[in-house]
């Protein structure tokens, strides 16, 4: 039989040096709440993005979370649909209102020309999500921002390592979330961080994630518990050595993707905005074949049936979870919606061999072949 190949695989250092790394805990016994692991993965994050600070979490659902409630947030939050499970969760869970706007048809990233449209008296923010690597149309989210005086919370879940005009990521808008959970290009096994330009902020996310304590004896307001522990740091600060090599090898397995399937009509390749470097956390491709019969389900099932496990991701939008389905339309976001309908992540990850990524090529392109002659 042959092995399954997996969507993912978690990028993981070598045994001995995750070893060394938490060796001192042994020593120490301090495995939580703000140790030293905890310190040197903040400070490593800084260097790395360059940001002034980053602030931890166990995840990045929680540090999305307690962005909201720390910036004080009420009314409709202007978001896209086209995301995970987490963004629009967060923004509900938080009494707020998320106000679906379409996507961009080629970027897959919310459609800054549709965004002023659906502000409001009561639009408080923008929650715009960096999707599959790809970075939003920052620039033009921040004037529409400007001129209304909103701020905008970027999901950077899927963003972590890209570079934009050779600058770190982690500076856009009013504050940004990054998630490290073991899917994801880079990783802490769980894990997210918080950066912004808003000054204390830092101080008032550190104690909303340790339930509001701001010493011994003085508790200032309700925060949660949403600490990330001395392993996860140290997991962290071993894979973040590794990241630019994990994102060279990801790289790799991109551009033989899409030059094995350059070929194909009826796919669309992801594409990539002008001055932005990827850190390749997916490939994506769009199936639009349905009047010749195959659709998006059809390549997914071959390809399950060879042991290829490929995600509809995102499918289906937010908007049309049962949680929400009776308040949206997702028929207002045609294009989300289209795309959704039409979308396959296929297997990336640092040590997917090339030889996999052809085999994978061929089922694809034998399915859609005969179109290949018209
Ligand atoms: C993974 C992900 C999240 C949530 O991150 P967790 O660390 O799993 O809580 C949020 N938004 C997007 C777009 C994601 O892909």
């Amino acid at each position: 039989m042959t092995k399954i190949i997996q969507v993912t695989e978690s990028s993981m250092p070598l045994l001995d040096e995750y070893v060394s790394e938490i060796a001192e805990l042994w020593d120490t016994h301090w495995l939580t709440n703000m140790g030293t692991k905890h310190q040197e993965f903040e400070k490593e994050l800084c260097k790395y993005l360059q940001v002034p600070w980053a602030s931890l979490f166990v995840n990045g659902h929680q540090a999305l979370e307690c962005i909201l409630e720390t910036l004080e947030l009420r009314g409709e939050i202007i978001t896209t649909p086209f995301t995970f499970a987490s963004t629009t969760h967060a923004i509900a869970r938080k009494g707020l209102r998320p106000v679906f706007c379409d996507i961009d048809p080629h970027y897959y990233t919310i459609d800054e020309k549709k965004i002023e449209n659906l502000i409001t008296d009561n639009t408080c923010a923008i929650l715009p999500v960096h999707v599959y690597g790809n970075i939003c149309a920052t620039e033009e989210i921040q004037s529409i921002a400007e001129k209304y005086n909103l701020k905008v919370i970027y999901d950077a879940a899927h963003a972590f390592g890209v570079k934009k005009n050779n600058q770190g990521i982690g500076s856009f808008g009013d504050a940004n979330m990054f998630s490290f959970h073991a899917t994801k290009v880079f990783n802490s096994i769980e894990g997210g961080a918080v950066t912004s330009s808003i000054d204390g902020l830092y101080e008032k996310l550190s104690q909303w994630k340790n339930f509001g304590i701001i010493d011994q004896e003085n508790v200032e307001f309700i925060g949660g518990n949403a600490k990330m522990n001395e392993f996860c740091a140290a997991m962290g600060l071993c894979n973040i050595r590794h990241i630019e090599k994990d994102i060279s090898l990801r790289k790799r397995v991109f551009e033989r993707y899409q030059s094995n399937l350059a070929s194909i009509p009826s796919i669309q390749l992801p594409k990539a905005r002008p001055n932005i470097s990827s850190n390749y956390a997916y490939f994506p491709i769009l199936v639009k074949n349905e009047e010749r019969g195959i659709s998006r389900d059809d390549v997914y099932s071959a390809l399950f049936d060879r042991g290829i496990r490929v995600r509809k991701y995102f499918f289906p939008l937010t908007s049309d979870y049962a949680c929400y389905r009776d308040l949206f339309d997702s028929g207002e976001t045609p294009i989300a919606q289209k795309v959704a309908s039409q979308v396959l992540t296929l297997p990336i990850y640092a040590t997917l061999s090339l030889d996999n990524v052809d085999r994978i090529c061929c089922i694809i392109s034998g399915l859609l072949a005969n179109e290949k002659e018209s």
